[in-house]
């Protein structure tokens, strides 16, 4: 009987595989789409000047809205435009879904987001991502590479997690902090829940922090960047490490703080930082800074932090997400965003491509219900993450074999081992049998903790403003 039933589940697996893997279009040879794509030079002659973006200025948060609302007006087949709550000044925090199925549910298109300006006074990120959007939308109809991104990922991007922020920072300000933090004087970037410190909030959360992991619970992303200032190097998890209470020391005796899936992190980092024009070769931004051999560090080797937003990404979401510092002055002058640009285009072009790398599949009940809240791992990487209504999940991975733990209530726990290739993602569909049987369960799984709920925004005090002084230091990340 289970040699029957593991011949239909194999047999379905190879029929449902061939037609997810014919229904990605793929630009050239196999896997020629991760290492080449053809990127052409925005044309916006043709685009309606209401969509046309200041080349070089910066978008002001009435200026942004209006353009998201334009596009999203002109393009309503492509994109969805939406806001996943308001800052603590009452702005919208704005996201623009672009996609081939902006409206539709999909089965198996993965979730991928880009945010940026979480740094109120780093906005290079934010111009970058208003930048791609236009990219994006003009280059659909000729551009391969752009139509296939579009058909095969749903791409998230929110320009300003930190409109507040942004509002009272001061252009040319290459260094400092003012505008850093959000209106209640909070550094969002140190507002999440820590693993290191038992999963607990790492200071009051921030509607801003709040509205973040609100979303990540509604959508399973597999793949997310955030877009800083002031350094140039892709940071990846984890940024903490168990001995924070040791105080670090600041002559650069930081230990590097890995997680189970260094080897993705490397190669997502790697591949950032040399389709980037200047990142992987770039020295010290200034005398005695840090230089980053490949324009990558893990993030604890360049210091500890708590509470940051790519390990809670990775650890609570299974959402692989990258720090990107695009350039030593974090609020340059405007004029010098057309080059910002040129350097960072085609690696955001490229890391986009990076969701299509790993295993992807459906959990389904033997009648063929799908099973949403399943939990997902891959064995030995001991952080994962949950299917979604329809029973999908994702997982980045380099070539390699691997095995698959898969345990929901009500169904006993399964393992499948299976292998990645490169340029292809590998499709495993998985039937759970219903049982009560926990001797197979995760038995190292990390209890997840919820999240606290938001308190009202209070004024910041001399003391907070001082443990954000402290906590920040005025850097980069
Ligand atoms: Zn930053």
């Amino acid at each position: 009987m289970l040699k029957h039933l593991l011949l239909i589940q194999m047999a379905f697996i190879a029929i449902y595989g061939a037609s997810l893997r014919d229904s990605i279009v793929f630009d050239g040879p196999s896997g020629q789409w991760l290492r080449d794509p053809r990127i052409i030079l925005d044309d916006v002659s043709g685009v309606p000047p209401a969509l046309r973006l200041n080349p070089v200025g910066y978008h002001h948060y009435d200026e942004m809205t209006a353009y998201l609302r334009a596009v999203n007006a002109a393009y309503p087949q492509l994109t969805s435009l939406y806001s996943i709550g308001q800052s603590v000044q009452g702005r919208e925090l704005w996201v623009l879904l672009i996609s081939t199925t902006p409206s539709e549910k999909t089965i198996l298109k993965p979730e991928v987001k880009y945010v940026g300006n979480i740094h109120g006074n780093e906005p290079v990120g934010r111009e970058l991502l208003l930048r791609l959007i236009q990219h994006l939308l003009v280059n659909y109809p000729q551009d391969d590479y752009v139509r296939f991104l579009m058909e095969t990922t749903n791409i998230h991007i929110m320009p300003s997690m930190n409109p507040d922020g942004f509002e009272v920072s001061r252009e040319g300000d290459c260094g400092g902090v003012q505008g850093r933090y959000n209106a209640n004087g909070k550094d969002l970037n140190r507002n999440f829940p820590d693993l290191f410190k038992g999963g607990k909030n790492n200071g009051d959360p921030q509607p801003e922090a709040n509205a973040i992991s609100r979303w990540m619970n509604q959508r399973q992303f597999i793949l997310s960047a955030a877009f800083h200032g002031g350094a140039l190097v892709a940071s990846y998890p984890f940024d903490n490490k168990e001995v924070t209470l040791n105080l670090p020391h600041l002559g650069g005796r930081y230990q590097p703080s890995l997680t189970p899936d260094d080897d993705t992190f490397k190669h997502l980092a790697t591949m950032y930082s040399f389709n980037h024009r200047k990142m992987h070769s770039a020295g010290a931004c200034f005398p005695g800074d840090t230089v980053f051999p490949n324009g990558t560090t893990n993030g604890a080797a360049w210091y500890y932090l708590a509470g940051g937003m790519q390990d809670y990404n990775y650890v609570w979401n299974g959402a692989m997400e990258l720090t990107l510092e695009v350039g030593c002055c974090k609020y340059p002058k405007g004029e010098t965003l057309p080059e910002y640009w040129e350097d960072n285009k085609q690696a955001m072009l490229k890391y986009l491509g990076e969701a299509q790398r790993g295993v992807r599949g459906q959990v389904f009940d033997s009648q063929s219900n799908p099973i949403s809240n399943a939990n997902i791992r891959i064995k030995g990487r001991t952080f994962g993450s949950k299917t979604t209504n329809l029973g999908e999940f994702w997982r980045i991975l380099m070539p390699g074999v691997y095995t698959l733990q898969v345990e929901a209530d009500g169904f006993l726990p399964s393992e499948q081992t299976f292998q990645v290739e490169e340029g292809l993602p590998t499709l495993i569909n998985v039937s759970l049998r219903r049982g009560t049987d926990k001797t197979n369960t995760f038995n190292d799984r990390i209890p997840l903790p919820q999240l606290q709920p938001a308190q009202p925004p209070r004024r910041t005090s001399i003391f907070s403003s001082l443990s954000n002084f402290f906590g920040g230091l005025g850097r980069a990340k």
